[in-house]
C-alpha cells in the first residue's frame, strides 16, 4: 500500500539540492555567518514583495512575536487579545512579557471572531493579535476600525501568512508589527527554525534593530537591553532561494485547494475552508483545514488507507490548556472554537503531493461516508 505523508521534510532539500549544496559552499567559503549581507538581501527582498518598510530576520516567529511585543511598549499584566484557535507560541510570546493573552472565539470562518473581540475588550485590552491561519488573512477592515475605535493597538501572529493578502495588502503589514515562522513545515521553511518580524514604523524597526541583537544600534554600540534573536545568514540565503519560487508554490498550493474544493464539495458530512474566491481575499493555503463529521473514524480510516493527516496543535485550542492557567471557567465560552475542534482536519498541503494522491484522498473520504 503506499503512503501518502502529510509533510514530506526530504522533499524540501531534494527540491533544490544542488542549488542548496552551491548556496551552502559559497556562504561558508566566505565565512559569513551572522548579520551579513545574504540577511540584509533576503530582507531587501522580503520588503518588496511584501510592501513594508522594515522586514528583520530573527530566531522563529515566537521571538518575533516577544521582541514585536516589547518593541510595541506591552508591559506586565497588560491583555493582548488572541484567538484561541492558534499555536500555543502566540499565548507564550505574550506571557513570557508578565502580559495577559486572552483567547477569544472564532468565527464561522475558522478566523478570530469580531464580536467575541468585542465582548473581550476591557480598560486592559492593549491590544488585539490575530492569526492569520491557514495562510489567509481575517477581515482586516473590522478589526483596524474596531482598534481605532478602542485607541488599542494591532499586532499580527502571520506565522502562516507569508503571501496572503486582505484586499490586495499583505499579512503581517496592517499593524505596529507582524511577524513570519520559516519552521521547515511553513509556507517556505528553512533548514532549521527561522523568522522574521516586519513593521512600517521606523521607530518600532530601530528598536526591534536592537532588541534582537543583544540592544546593539547600528554601530555597534549598546543603547538598550537586548537578546540574540538572529536569523542565519546562511538560512537566509537558503530562504532567499525559496523565496524566489515562491510564486510557484502558491500556484501549486491553490491549485491543490481547488481539486480538494471540488471533489469534497459535493459531501454532505464536510465543511469547506473558505471559499478562496471572494474579492476581499487572497489565500496561499498554508494548510488545508476543513471539518468532517466523525472526524476521528475518519481519520483512522485514512491512516488504513496510507493517507497521514492532522489535527491542529494537536487538537487543544488555547482555552484548553489548563496547566497554563486557563482551567477557570471564564474561560470556558469559547462555542464556535470547541464546536470547530470536534471535527476540523488538515489533509495533506505541500510541494509533494500529486494530483493523483489529492483524487485518492478525496475518493477514500467520499468512500468513507458512503460505507
Ligand atoms: C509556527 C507558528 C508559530 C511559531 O513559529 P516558530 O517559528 O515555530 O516559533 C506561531 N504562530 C503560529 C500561528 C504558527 O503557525
Amino acid at each position: 500500500m503506499k503512503t501518502i505523508p502529510f509533510f514530506d521534510y526530504q522533499g524540501i532539500y531534494n527540491r533544490f539540492e544542488k542549488e542548496f549544496q552551491d548556496i551552502f559552499h559559497d556562504v561558508c567559503s566566505r565565512g559569513a555567518f551572522i548579520l551579513q549581507n545574504d540577511l540584509i538581501e533576503f530582507e531587501d527582498q522580503l520588503k518588496e514583495y511584501l510592501n513594508i518598510n522594515h522586514v528583520l530576520g530573527v530566531a522563529d516567529g515566537t521571538n518575533a512575536m516577544l521582541i514585536g511585543l516589547i518593541a510595541s511598549g506591552i508591559k506586565a499584566n497588560d491583555d493582548i487579545l488572541i484567538s484561541s484557535h492558534t499555536y500555543v507560541a502566540t499565548a507564550n510570546a505574550v506571557k513570557l512579557l508578565g502580559a495577559n493573552p486572552i483567547p477569544v472565539d472564532i468565527g464561522i470562518d475558522g478566523m478570530i471572531c469580531i464580536d467575541s473581540i468585542k465582548k473581550n475588550i476591557t480598560n486592559n485590552t492593549k491590544a488585539i493579535m490575530p492569526t492569520q491561519l491557514n495562510g489567509r488573512c481575517c477581515n482586516m477592515d473590522l478589526i483596524i476600525d474596531l482598534c481605532n475605535k478602542e485607541g488599542i493597538q494591532l499586532f499580527e501572529d502571520s506565522a502562516q501568512g507569508l503571501g496572503a493578502k486582505y484586499k490586495n495588502k499583505s499579512a503581517g503589514t496592517f499593524g505596529t508589527f507582524g511577524t513570519l515562522s520559516f519552521y521547515p513545515a511553513k509556507l517556505i521553511g528553512c533548514f532549521g527554525d527561522g523568522g522574521v518580524v516586519m513593521t512600517n514604523d521606523d521607530d518600532i524597526a530601530e528598536k526591534l534593530f536592537m532588541l534582537r541583537d543583544h540592544g546593539r544600534d547600528h554601530n555597534g554600540v549598546v543603547k538598550g537591553w537586548g537578546t540574540n534573536s538572529r536569523l542565519d545568514n546562511l538560512q537566509a540565503a537558503f530562504l532567499s532561494l525559496r523565496l524566489k519560487h515562491f510564486h510557484e508554490d502558491v500556484d501549486r498550493r491553490r491549485e491543490i485547494a481547488a481539486i480538494y474544493d471540488e471533489k469534497l464539495s459535493i459531501n454532505n458530512n464536510v465543511k469547506l475552508p473558505p471559499a478562496p474566491s471572494s474579492s476581499d481575499h487572497f489565500d496561499v493555503y498554508q494548510n488545508y483545514e476543513a471539518e468532517f463529521n466523525d472526524r476521528d473514524k475518519l481519520k483512522i480510516f485514512l491512516e488504513d488507507r496510507g493517507v497521514k493527516t492532522l489535527v491542529q496543535w494537536g487538537g487543544t485550542p488555547i482555552h484548553h490548556f489548563d496547566d497554563l492557567g486557563y482551567g477557570l471557567s471564564k474561560y470556558k465560552d469559547l462555542k464556535n472554537t470547541d464546536s470547530f475542534f470536534k471535527k476540523c482536519l488538515m489533509l495533506p498541503m505541500n510541494m509533494s503531493v500529486t494530483n493523483e494522491e489529492i483524487k485518492y484522498i478525496c475518493d477514500s473520504i467520499n468512500e468513507f461516508y458512503q460505507s
